[in-house]
Order: C-alpha cells, then sequence, then structure tokens
C-alpha cells in the first residue's frame, strides 16, 4: 500500500494509510457539525476515511469528485478529540488533499492568491488599501458591510465581511508597547496578530497589545510577518505553508515567548513542527518555535490580572474549534470571563459546536454553513446574553454575521475587547 513520498505531507501521522486506523464505529457521525445537518456518510470522517482508503488503493481515482468530496469537512478536528481509535482524520483529508494538489496542481485563482497574495504581505496590505478607498468600503455609517464592496458580494455569497480597517495594524501599533506607569515589567513578548487583525480587526490587534501590557509584558510587534499558512495548508499548498511557516519562524527566532489572539493562527504555529518532515533540517526549529507559542488566554489566565466591566453584563461564550479541539483550550477562556467584576457569565447549550465558517467552507458550501450558524445563533439567543464573546477573528466574523441575519440584539466581541474596556482594581 501506498504512503506518501518524503516530500508530501509531513506531519507525524499523515499518513494516507491512517485511515485504515478507523474502526467504523460512527461515533464520529454524531459529533460532526456536517452530518448533523446534511446525514450525508463521505462527509463525515468514518465515510471520508473509506474513500480516502479507496483512492489510496486505486480502486476510486483522485479526480475531482474526490477533491469536492473532501471539501465537506469544517477541519474543525472535534471528530479527531472525540474518536476511540484517535484517528487523526482532519489531519488524513489535508493529507490527501494534498496528494491531490501534488497530482492535479492548483488552479491559478488559488495559485494567485496563496502564493503570490497571502504569502507576500505587502502586497496584501497594496491590495487591500486599494480596496478601501473603493466607495463603500471604508464608510462608517455602522451598517454592515456586504463584503469589502458591492461588486465582491457574488464570492462571498451573502457573508457580511467587517470593514477593512483604517489604519492598518502596521500604521496603528508601534513596535513596542511598554507597560503603563507603576506596572512592573514581568518579561517580553512578541504578538503574532494574524491577517485579520492586521487588516479587519487592527482595534482589536492593538487591545491585545494593550492588555498584554497592563499584566506586565513589553509587546513587540513585528511588521514584516506573513499569514500563518493554515488555509494554504489546509488547501493542500503543503509546500507553500512551509514557506509561510518559515518566514514566520525566522522572523521570531529571538523570542521566548509568541503570543496570538488568533486561535486559527495558534493552532497553526503550535502545529508548525509537525508541517516538515523528520528528515527536514528545518523541522527542530520549527519545534522549537512551536513550544513558545501561547493562545492570548491560555497566557493571561495564569497571570491572575484583575480587571471589571464599565457596567454590569451578561456574557456567554463560544469555543473556537482551533482553540477547543485542536489546542485544548476551553477553561481558561472562562476564568478570565468569570474573574471580570460585573461579568454574569452564563454557559450556551453548544458553546463547542463549530460556528460554520471553517474558512473556505462558508463561501464553498455556504448552505450548510448557515444552518449551523443558525444553531449556533439559537443558542446564543437561548442564553439571553448581551454579549458573546470569542477567541478567533473567524468565528467573529460568522457570528457577526449570525448576529446580523437574525437580527439578534447581541454584541460578538474578541476576548481581548472585554479586558481591554475594563479598569484594573
Ligand atoms: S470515531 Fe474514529 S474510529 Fe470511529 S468511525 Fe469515526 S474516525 Fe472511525
Ligand atoms: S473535522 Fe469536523 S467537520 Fe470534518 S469530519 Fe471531523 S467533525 Fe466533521
Amino acid at each position: 500500500m501506498k504512503t506518501l513520498p518524503e516530500s508530501l505531507p509531513a506531519r507525524e501521522g499523515d499518513n494516507l494509510d491512517d485511515a485504515n486506523k478507523c474502526m467504523k464505529c460512527g461515533f464520529c457521525m454524531y459529533n460532526c457539525p456536517i452530518y448533523k445537518v446534511d446525514h450525508i456518510e463521505s462527509h463525515v470522517a468514518r465515510g471520508r476515511n473509506v474513500l480516502i482508503r479507496q483512492a489510496n488503493e486505486k480502486t476510486i481515482p483522485t479526480d475531482a469528485e474526490y477533491a469536492e468530496r473532501l471539501s465537506y469537512c469544517l477541519l474543525c478536528g472535534r471528530c479527531a478529540a472525540i474518536c476511540p481509535a484517535k484517528v487523526q482524520s482532519p489531519d488524513i483529508n489535508v493529507a490527501a488533499r494534498t496528494d491531490v494538489v501534488n497530482r492535479k496542481g492548483l488552479s491559478l485563482p488559488k495559485r494567485v492568491i496563496y502564493r503570490g497574495i497571502l504569502k507576500n504581505r505587502k502586497l496584501m496590505a497594496n491590495l487591500l488599501g486599494a480596496a478601501a478607498i473603493v466607495p463603500g468600503v471604508s464608510t462608517k455609517d455602522g451598517k454592515p458591510l456586504r463584503h469589502m464592496a458591492d461588486f465582491t458580494s457574488v464570492f462571498t455569497k451573502g457573508l457580511s465581511l467587517p470593514k477593512l480597517s483604517k489604519p492598518f495594524l502596521s500604521s496603528l501599533l508601534p513596535a513596542k508597547t511598554s507597560p503603563p506607569q507603576g506596572v512592573k515589567i514581568k518579561g517580553q513578548v512578541a504578538i503574532f496578530p494574524g491577517c485579520a487583525f492586521e487588516f479587519f480587526f487592527a482595534d482589536i490587534g492593538e487591545g491585545i497589545a494593550q492588555v498584554l501590557a497592563k499584566a506586565g509584558y513589553e509587546v513587540v510587534y513585528i511588521k514584516d510577518l506573513t499569514c500563518c499558512g493554515l488555509a494554504v495548508r489546509s488547501a493542500g499548498d503543503l509546500k507553500t505553508a512551509q514557506q509561510m511557516a518559515k518566514h514566520n519562524i525566522q522572523k521570531l527566532a529571538k523570542f521566548d515567548r509568541i503570543i496570538t489572539g488568533c486561535a486559527t493562527c495558534g493552532s497553526a504555529l503550535k502545529d508548525y513542527g509537525k508541517w516538515f518532515g523528520d528528515k527536514d533540517p528545518f523541522k527542530k526549529q520549527a519545534q522549537e518555535f512551536s513550544a513558545k507559542v501561547s493562545d492570548f488566554s491560555e497566557f493571561l489566565a495564569k497571570e491572575g490580572i484583575k480587571s471589571k466591566a464599565a457596567e454590569p453584563v451578561v456574557v456567554t461564550y463560544h469555543d473556537p474549534c482551533h482553540m477547543k479541539w485542536h489546542q485544548g483550550i476551553s477553561s481558561q477562556p472562562r476564568e478570565l470571563l468569570r474573574s471580570i467584576e460585573g461579568v454574569k457569565f452564563v454557559e450556551m447549550e453548544g458553546a463547542d459546536d463549530c460556528c460554520g465558517l471553517g474558512g473556505a467552507f462558508t463561501l464553498a458550501h455556504r448552505d450548510i454553513s448557515l444552518a449551523i450558524q443558525d444553531k449556533k445563533m439559537q443558542n446564543i439567543k437561548n442564553t439571553g446574553a448581551q454579549i458573546v464573546v470569542t477567541s478567533c477573528p473567524g468565528c467573529l466574523i460568522q457570528l457577526k454575521d449570525g448576529v446580523r441575519r437574525n437580527k439578534l440584539p447581541v454584541k460578538v466581541m474578541h476576548i481581548s475587547e472585554l479586558m481591554r474596556g475594563t479598569e484594573d482594581k
């Protein structure tokens, strides 16, 4: 039976033969957000593992239909986390996608986006900067923009993207943010903002640095980092993802602690060590880098910082899949929220159910994404919370879109926003 060549997917366990480890118990079916909506066996880990095994054995072709079936997965990681046989089905899926890309190549638009734009922060900034002057993109009228401009709505299928930040984070955040006067300096951290905080939520990116500074850390911000590479990696373009990882690792090599407020970036950065094969000389450096990465909540929960809300407020929390299922972080953000004076924390049913975004999934399979989003909105509504907090800009986009679509009187906030708007005791 064929295993992937050395140059292909390099994660430990990224081996198409791992699909054979599935014992077909079906436990994943009742936990998969997609299967819960569409009940199609080939869209859940058990069924897809059979497909991947058949493709690996060459009894089915690795054609466009096969690639399409592989795309019916949010890569949320829930099936892997609960699988009694510890089958890493999302990783096997990414390995299979990589196999397809290596055999068939990428489409021209994907080549341009992954290898041209996402990899090149300056080019991305210039393109988005140009988009920001298109009428309607940067208006401050308070209405949700239906995408970066009306003409782009066809590409986002109704998903309301946030406004582009004015200015971008690179013009907002200094190279160093020092703790306020009177706060004892505990050390230095570097932040990894990621594309979303860089271009769409720059104010939140700035707030993340300020909260870390309030906790006693000098916060270093390096401007020429690139995308974390997860979207590219998930689409099967491992080579480009490795180039992005190398760039970021080299830029941040001298720091002992790297903090990110983005759950998706955090899961990628912590996984960089697994993006390189055992024989790759860069693997050790990547593993050492990954060990230095912490999520914002994970890092701050240990700090015991005290804060209070501007006014009493009822808050609930949505677990990003990249936090709970990929990084095993769920208690820390709750601890932080419960510690804020004036916050009444209420747990929502299905708090760790996916919001339905899944990166490009929401664009490829909008109907399923919206069905998953609707369930999340109902659960939020049932709590009676005024604010739903989360830890990932991707979830922020999806939850804000859901709140708008469902006309819920609920604010959607990143956890740092609530902490930034508080005062030290
Ligand atoms: S839970 Fe694991 S072993 Fe069971 S069917 Fe799903 S992937 Fe296979
Ligand atoms: S990663 Fe998530 S969406 Fe994909 S099969 Fe597993 S549970 Fe379903």
